[in-house]
């Protein structure tokens, strides 16, 4: 197929791959898109107008030579478009499942800008790494050769799992520790199903293991091993422990029982779904059925909460969010499909207080929004007078997540952190303030991205590399 073969955009639409009805998506927890045809996959990557400057290349994180994947995919070249697409990317398919592309590759692709819709992207990055999985194209990390140097990562997010798949690939002996008992941190334990099912992420560890990767599960670092024995063990660390501490909220009656935090529900959703007995499920405490669920935030994992109620099969869920829609965090793409399946959206709301020992409601304050603040953002200020009682059986905050206090929790005050507890390391080579000690994903730069975790990880296997190379001339000196 010729360049001008390509540019398809002006006579074929955008079309995603399909997506089941909301009705059906509400009885499981499977994902929502249906995959791509094989001759559908073509069209639409044929709708690329191959820019000479790729402005979504320029706004994926990773750098993904997607121009390249598309026409190749266009072209039916499907192993060569996943070579090309692998070589940037650790998990391209998790990637095309679950970025924001609204608001990354997608959001600046040109062809939008002439009035057409934007290259299905994302849905190609999946289809194409799907298709690799199927034909096995997709093999476990083989290394030329073993080295003697190792490398202890503490934390199996997709920050810690991109460094350790660049790091085995030159033969680095990589020891991943984590205090769940199952790999993939938030990929596992935080995204539902319906947006990345979980064999997905699985098979990924699973080919990690087969290449080589140790993995200590169910070891929490600062508890089960000191941060300082790891040390002793390896010639480099590398911190991937992502953000766990949720925020609060400072309202009378937040202790009530029944108001509980976004990531103790989703992890027991998630367990529930690798069929896990949870006691906290069973008992009713974390799980929506047959509730009035009240959801507050406006994030990614608000949205996640609200749509795991729907499916747990809560009588109503609302979403209570301080701002209006346009000045949400979540995607947009995730409102909608939240809209699809019959969550209420309470838009310029917040929560004053909670009524009962055992919740039965949240005093609702309702909001404007006033002049920007410092971050150029409206400030949202309160209607007097304009309180009232929102009904509620199960109220999930999802208000976002802070660091915890690593330096006191390990034992090691010499770990500098900023101001916001992040740990403080250079954006380049993720070099933190201690020697042999570097810092990627969430816990660097605060909650982000899975996009995000993976360029830093793979950044800082890089700076690893450089470190014990160096190391290693000096010691053939
Ligand atoms: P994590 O994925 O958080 O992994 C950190 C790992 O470190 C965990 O496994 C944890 O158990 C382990 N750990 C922590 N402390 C210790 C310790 N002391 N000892 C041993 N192990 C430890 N991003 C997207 O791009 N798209 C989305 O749709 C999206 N949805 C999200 C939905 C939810 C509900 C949440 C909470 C986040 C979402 N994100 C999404 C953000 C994304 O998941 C994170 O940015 C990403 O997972 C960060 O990766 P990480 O490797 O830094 O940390
Ligand atoms: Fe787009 Fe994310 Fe894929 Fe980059 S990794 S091309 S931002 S979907
Ligand atoms: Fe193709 Fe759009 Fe990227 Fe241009 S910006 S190369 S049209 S996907």
């Amino acid at each position: 197929m010729t360049k001008q073969q390509m540019l398809q955009f002006v006579t074929v639409e955008r079309d995603m791959p399909n997506k089941r009805p909301p009705d059906l998506r509400a009885d499981d927890f499977n994902e929502i898109y249906a995959d791509y045809a094989r001759e559908k996959a073509k069209v639409q990557a044929a709708r690329c107008s191959q820019c000479g400057v790729p402005y979504c290349q320029s706004h994926c994180p990773l750098h993904n030579n997607i121009p390249d994947w598309l026409r190749l995919t266009a072209e039916g070249r499907l192993q060569e478009a996943y070579e090309i697409s692998q070589a940037t990317n650790t998990f391209p398919e998790i990637c095309g499942r679950i970025c924001p592309q609204d608001r990354l590759c997608e959001g600046n692709c040109v062809i939008e800008q002439s009035g057409h819709g934007t290259v299905t992207i994302g849905a190609i990055e999946k289809y194409i790494t799907d298709t690799a999985w199927e034909e096995g194209w997709v093999k476990p990390i083989a290394p030329h050769s073993e080295r003697r140097e190792s490398v202890g990562i503490i934390g199996a997010g997709p920050g810690g799992l991109a460094a350790a798949d660049i790091l085995r690939k030159q033969g680095v002996q990589v020891t991943v520790y984590d205090r769940y008992d199952r790999a993939g941190g938030l990929l596992t334990y935080g995204i539902p199903g319906f947006k990345l099912e979980k064999d997905v992420v699985m098979k990924r560890i699973d080919q990690l293991e087969k290449g080589g990767v140790t993995f200590k599960m169910n070891c929490n670092v600062g508890e089960d091993i000191s941060f300082t024995d790891l040390q002793k063990t390896h010639d480099a660390i590398l911190i991937a422990t992502g953000v766990y501490k949720s925020r609060d909220l400072p309202a009378p009656g937040v202790g009530a029982k029944g108001v509980v935090r976004a990531i103790d529900y989703l992890t027991a959703s998630n367990r529930k779904s690798f069929g896990d007995t949870v006691p906290e499920f069973d008992n009713g405490e974390l799980n929506a059925d047959g509730k009035r669920v009240v959801v507050i935030g406006g994030g990614d994992t608000a949205m996640d909460c609200v749509r795991t109620a729907v499916r747990q099969g809560a009588t109503s869920v609302k979403c209570l969010y301080r701002r209006d829609k346009a000045n949400m965090p979540g995607s947009q793409r995730e409102v909608a499909n939240a809209e699809e399946e019959g969550v209420e959206f309470v838009w310029l709301s917040a929560p004053k207080g909670f009524t009962g020992d055992v919740i039965d409601g949240v005093m609702v304050q309702k909001m404007r929004l006033g002049a920007p603040d410092a971050t150029g953002r409206q400030a949202p200020e309160v209607i007097e007078g304009s309180d009232y009682i929102e009904g509620a059986d199960l109220v999930i905050k999802a208000l976002g997540f802070e660091p915890e206090e690593l330096p006191a929790l390990w034992d090691v005050p010499e770990l500098e952190v900023t101001r916001w507890g992040t740990i403080k390391a250079d954006f380049e080579t993720h070099a933190t303030s201690l020697q042999g000690v570097y810092a990627c994903g969430d816990i660097q730069r605060g909650a982000s991205l899975v996009v995000w975790a993976i360029r830093d990880g793979c950044e800082a296997a890089e700076a690893i590399l450089d470190q014990i190379n160096q190391a290693a001339a000096v010691a053939a000196e």
